[in-house]
């Protein structure tokens, strides 16, 4: 006769207490932990190549009273040019934020947290809101839930073991490309930084702006302590930096100033962990050249992690 001992279930009792609180897991999202000491996430919403067959596509959305309804159920007017969703994938930026990921755990010792969705964003947005995200389509939402859920619990860790670190979400674009600019996403607006007049009460690194000696104007664009001007001493060509403060002056002034994940994750709302959005440029994605092109950009970050986060 087996004997039932009452400390397995105990025991099973005690690790579903102490578990994260997550209340879905997608198969579709990369979700890698780095190392306990680490105040770096590196997210990666757009690099995903699944495409579930007989899965819902996302598709424009209505316009109702002057706003946009993505709701899939609700059947209201679609206007040529409004609510228009994006389809097209960041091309390889998974595989450069891996890159990214494993030069910055080469050059400190310490490997950074991971997260990135595996879905083609013509099936799943993570940087928009759940529903334009997700359109009801339950793969999607699942995989929206885990993305974001592991990016908060992550950051969470980070508050708790390190204090205060940074998200860096890895775009790239094709609509501006003639500039072929790195372009970083502080979530100051486009009309902002063309102005010159611009501070951080909007922005997605507020918790290190406001317990930093340096003034706004200098993390952004100065030589020695912004991520624009340490990369532009790399030679890569980055807005906003020292040589180009402004968006306009690019051959189309286009600017992408961070997205849902930026404003969402970063320390606009409070907490002590940052974000900044990298839109990296065509030219530097094709899989010849974002080897020395990532560890460009990595060593960029430890350099200037070294001089706002690491002291
Ligand atoms: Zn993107």
């Amino acid at each position: 006769m087996t004997q039932l001992h009452p400390f397995p279930v105990f025991h099973c009792l005690i690790l579903v207490l102490a578990a994260p609180v997550s209340p879905t897991t997608s198969p579709y999202v990369k979700v890698e932990r780095g190392d306990p000491d680490t105040n770096v996430i590196i997210s990666s919403p757009h690099g995903g190549r699944v495409k579930i067959e007989g899965g819902w596509i996302r598709q424009q959305g209505s316009l109702i009273e002057g706003k946009c309804d993505y709701d899939p159920q609700i059947d209201g007017p679609k206007v040529p040019g409004k609510c228009k969703v994006i389809t097209v994938s960041d091309h390889n930026t998974q595989e450069l934020a891996r890159i990214i990921r494993d030069t910055i755990h080469n050059r400190t010792g310490i490997q950074p947290h991971f997260v990135a969705s595996d879905l083609h964003r013509s099936q799943l947005d993570p940087n928009r809101k759940r529903m334009e995200a997700s359109q009801r389509f339950s793969v999607a939402e699942a995989a929206y839930d885990t993305f974001h859920g592991a990016i908060d619990n992550f950051s969470r860790e980070v508050e708790a073991n390190v204090g205060s670190g940074i998200v860096y979400d890895i775009h790239g674009y094709v609509k501006y490309a003639a500039d072929d600019w790195i372009m970083l996403g502080y979530n100051v607006r486009k009309g902002d930084l063309n102005s010159g007049v611009f501070d951080d009460h909007e922005s997605s690194i507020k918790a290190m702006a406001r317990r930093s000696n340096y003034t706004f104007t200098d993390i952004l664009l100065d030589a020695e302590i912004s991520l624009g001007g340490i990369m532009e001493g790399k030679g890569l060509k980055t807005c906003p930096s020292p040589s180009y403060p402004k968006p306009n002056m690019g051959i189309l002034g286009g600017y992408y100033r961070g997205g849902h994940i930026t404003r969402e994750h970063g320390s606009l709302y409070g907490g002590n962990v940052d974000c900044v959005q990298i839109e990296h440029p065509p030219t530097m994605r094709g899989l010849d050249d974002i080897g020395v092109y990532g560890v460009e950009v990595g060593d960029a970050i430890v350099e200037w992690m070294d001089i706002h986060y690491n002291n």
